[in-house]
């Protein structure tokens, strides 16, 4: 993809879904609501309808486009090679410039992701964790067992568990790291915001473990949001801004891979980027020979949706890396692969939906009899330990990023 983006929803586009079904089986936001409109087929044909002059384009099918978590597993699945994003993107940037009713909090979000990194937010991160601190104690809403606060506003849809902001975020920035061995390669790990605002201790793992195998990673000092949120959100502009700015920055370092542990990141890297894009996991797979010590425990894992959907990284890297953890046993949910009902945005704008999808999440992580679930991507661990606080066995199992728990386990020779 070039600078300027192309945000015609071409009747060539519209008309790609051939109205099949396959779609439904795998569908989220249909497996709750349950009415045609709210499929992935649905929504396609309110595009094609649009397009094709046959209805109006009106709020209310703004909104259903709007339900869609983004997931792609739709995509994943079509046997006509529908391109969903594509098209979805176009329709939500269709919607943003035609209807009169502005989403002000849906500009606010994509907005301040967009300025992640910049002056303003790196030192409103200084201070995020004395805030944070100060009202889990005075309000007795700490929790504990997942270093969190939970942050109770009054109104359901932002009332979330906070994870603790990390004590120093953006640390890594500008950072390169030496391998422990004879160097074999270099990586540009793309953090992304949440590991940079909440999740340190994540980045400090990956890097941990990419050093073991004898990569040198470096840190770009300054990224900003990788715009795989405000595209997918039809925020076209923005992401733009974020493109130029980001490409711009990576281009000063010499790299044989990006490496990420973040699949919204990495696919947005790999597909409108068009770097060399690699997940953590799959580098660890691949190589094979670190050694994991578990303590006898039972864990499982969430597959991200746009790890296989975005990203494209086969489900068996997890399923290899985990199983050959000594000491370890691993098992899988039967609903491992459904989206948890995080994806950004969508989870505020969608809060009843994405709360089932989260209640479900829980039920089938309990269901494994699992201490540990475990997720390759940092809005996964996010939404899955506030459904386990919310709704589940939060005392009894743990939510960790699969880089943490590895570099826990790591076998150093
Ligand atoms: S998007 Fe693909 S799977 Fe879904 S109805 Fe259309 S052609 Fe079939
Ligand atoms: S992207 Fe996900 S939520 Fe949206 S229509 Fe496709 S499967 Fe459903």
């Amino acid at each position: 993809m070039g600078n300027e983006i192309n945000v015609s929803l071409t009747v060539e586009l519209a008309h790609q879904c051939v109205k099949c079904s396959a779609c439904r089986s795998v569908c989220p936001t249909y497996s709750v609501v349950k009415e045609e409109r709210s499929s992935p087929r649905g929504r396609l044909a309110l595009a094609e309808a649009v397009v094709d002059g046959l209805m109006p384009l009106t709020e209310d099918i703004a909104r259903q486009w709007n339900e869609c978590a983004m997931c792609r597993r739709c995509e994943w699945i079509c046997p006509n090679e529908v391109e969903y994003k594509e098209i979805m993107f176009r329709a939500r940037h269709l919607a943003d410039e035609k209807l009169e009713k502005r989403d002000f909090v849906k500009s606010a979000v994509y907005n301040g992701l967009a300025m992640m990194g910049n002056f303003i937010t790196k030192t409103a991160m200084k201070i995020a964790p004395k805030i944070l601190e100060f009202y889990g104690k005075a309000s007795k809403k700490e929790v504990p067992e997942y270093n969190a606060v939970f942050l109770d506003t009054g109104i359901p849809k932002f009332t979330k568990l906070m994870p603790k902001p990390t004590a120093k975020p953006f640390a890594l920035r500008g950072k390169i790291s030496k391998p422990n061995k004879e160097k074999k390669g270099r990586l540009l790990f793309f953090t992304g915001c949440m590991i940079d605002a909440f999740y340190g201790k994540t980045g400090e793992s990956v890097i941990k473990l990419m050093n073991s195998l004898g990569y040198e990673v470096v840190v770009p000092e300054n990224i900003r949001c990788c715009g795989a949120p405000q595209l997918y959100g039809g925020q076209v502009e923005l992401f733009e801004k974020l493109y130029r700015h980001n490409k711009e920055e990576i281009d000063k370092y010499e790299f044989d891979y990006i490496v990420v542990a973040c699949p919204t990141c990495g696919g947005a890297l790999k597909e409108e980027y068009k770097y060399p894009v690699k997940d953590f996991a799959e580098i660890l797979a691949e190589e094979g020979y670190l050694v994991f010590s578990g303590n006898g425990e039972k864990v499982t894992f969430h597959f991200p949706c746009h790890s296989y959907t975005a990203m494209k990284t086969n489900p068996n890297v997890y399923r290899t890396v985990l199983k050959n953890v000594k000491n370890a046993e691993y098992v899988e949910g039967e609903q491992a692969m459904m989206c948890c009902g995080f994806a950004g945005y969508f989870s505020v704008a969608n809060y009843e939906v994405a709360t089932e999808l989260q209640k479900r999440k829980v039920k089938d992580i309990e269901n494994t009899k699992a201490q540990y679930v475990l997720s390759d991507c940092p809005g996964c661990v996010f939404n899955i330990a506030d459904g386990m606080y919310k709704h589940g066995d939060y005392k009894n199992i743990q939510v960790k990023h699969l880089a943490d728990y590895l570099a826990e386990r790591l076998e150093e020779k």
